[in-house]
């Protein structure tokens, strides 16, 4: 069976192609993404009417040239999974009309289904099958959760999640503070690898003897370099951006490997899956590495080209769906921007 996915739930505009296997082995056949950065980094964050119009112009164009990727037609398609949430409403609602209209026009079932689930199911065209129970660290720019996967298809459990800002939000803030560009992620991962990580012990949030043990918190550090910038300035010195960023970024991998460990642990899980954007980030899947090896657990990062958005990971999502046998949407199916990660595909 051939599943469309499609993506539009932020700023990049994803169509991807999957087949699905009778045993149930699903195959990346096309991967393409067309992404509206560029025009939000003057604002240093997504302006969702922009996104939208983006969207708007490159669904189209976006799924003729994952087509002609995969050398598919429209016709070969036997499924269409679409981003249903969460996400922004206005791009989410683009990418669920363009579905459902592919979708009536193709007369082929439509499944709404939860970008977040898709950012981890997104591994399986990588790794392959999935084991379960496994764990789920989702490190993106608009969440930061720990999850419970026991059927990728159809059961997800939030263990914990951010407390305030997502773990992709203090990387675009504190890019900004030491005035690198936007998105932050991938400047602060090079900067960083120039400077000294144990140059500024900044404050792990989150880790005391009294704080949830499945939550984090980012707010605070995010404050913590600023601060740190803002006193250097006042005594006029330089500020070491390499030694700053290697800093902060030591900090967030630190808290998250270790809780991401711990939990793993006390549930006796041996599998963890770290994916969402952050997951590119270079010495978060290091230590990652190091720590799951340490303690026995088996560590399986997608590739970063496959952490960001993607149509992909929403095809990936819909192919485990449909295997599942779970049922379709609705033709009448609208967009739930406040989708929780619990719900797979509705
Ligand atoms: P969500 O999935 O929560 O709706 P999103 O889809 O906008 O949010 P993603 O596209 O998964 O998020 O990830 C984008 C985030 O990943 C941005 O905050 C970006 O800075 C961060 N990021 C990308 N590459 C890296 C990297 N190498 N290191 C750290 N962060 C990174
Ligand atoms: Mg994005
Ligand atoms: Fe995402």
């Amino acid at each position: 069976k051939i599943i469309m996915g499609i993506e539009s739930s932020c700023d990049e505009t994803g169509v991807g192609l999957v087949r699905l296997h009778d045993d149930g082995a699903v195959e990346l056949l096309a991967d393409e993404v067309a992404s509206s950065v560029d025009q939000h980094a003057r604002f240093g964050g997504v302006v969702p009417e922009i996104a939208s119009r983006a969207h708007m112009e490159a669904m189209v164009p976006t799924a003729d040239r994952a087509f002609e990727k995969a050398g598919l037609k429209l016709s070969d398609v036997d499924a269409i999974a679409v981003t249903a949430g969460p996400g922004l409403s206005g791009a989410l609602l683009v990418g669920v009309s363009a579905a459902k209209a592919y979708a009536a026009a193709l007369g082929v079932p439509l499944y709404g289904v939860n970008h977040l689930a898709g950012h981890i199911a997104v591994d399986t065209l990588q790794h392959g099958p999935l084991p379960t129970p496994c764990l789920g660290l989702l490190v993106s720019g608009g969440h930061t959760q720990l999850l419970r996967i026991d059927d990728i298809a159809s059961s997800i459990t939030e263990l914990g999640s951010t407390v305030d800002d997502a773990a992709g939000e203090a990387y675009d803030k504190v890019a900004r503070v030491l005035g690198l560009p936007y998105p932050g992620g991938p400047p602060i991962d090079k900067a960083a690898k120039e400077g000294d990580p144990k140059a500024i012990a900044f404050p792990r949030g989150m880790t005391g003897p009294r704080d949830a043990k499945f939550d984090f918190s980012f707010s605070g550090l995010k404050t913590a370099v600023a601060r740190w910038i803002e006193a250097a300035e006042r005594r006029g010195d330089d500020i070491p951006v390499n030694d700053v960023a290697a800093s902060f970024q030591e900090a967030v991998a630190d808290v998250l490997t270790a809780k991401a460990v711990k939990a793993a642990k006390e549930l006796g899980i041996d599998t963890m899956v770290i994916s969402g954007g952050v997951a590119a980030n270079s010495r978060l899947s290091g230590l990652a590495a190091e720590r799951c090896e340490a303690a026995g657990i088996t560590l399986r990062v997608p590739r970063p080209r496959l952490c960001t958005d993607n149509g992909a990971m929403i095809a990936a999502l819909g192919a485990h769906v449909v295997a599942a046998g779970r049922p379709p949407s609705s033709l009448d199916l609208s967009a739930n921007p406040a989708l929780p990660v619990s719900v797979v595909s509705f």
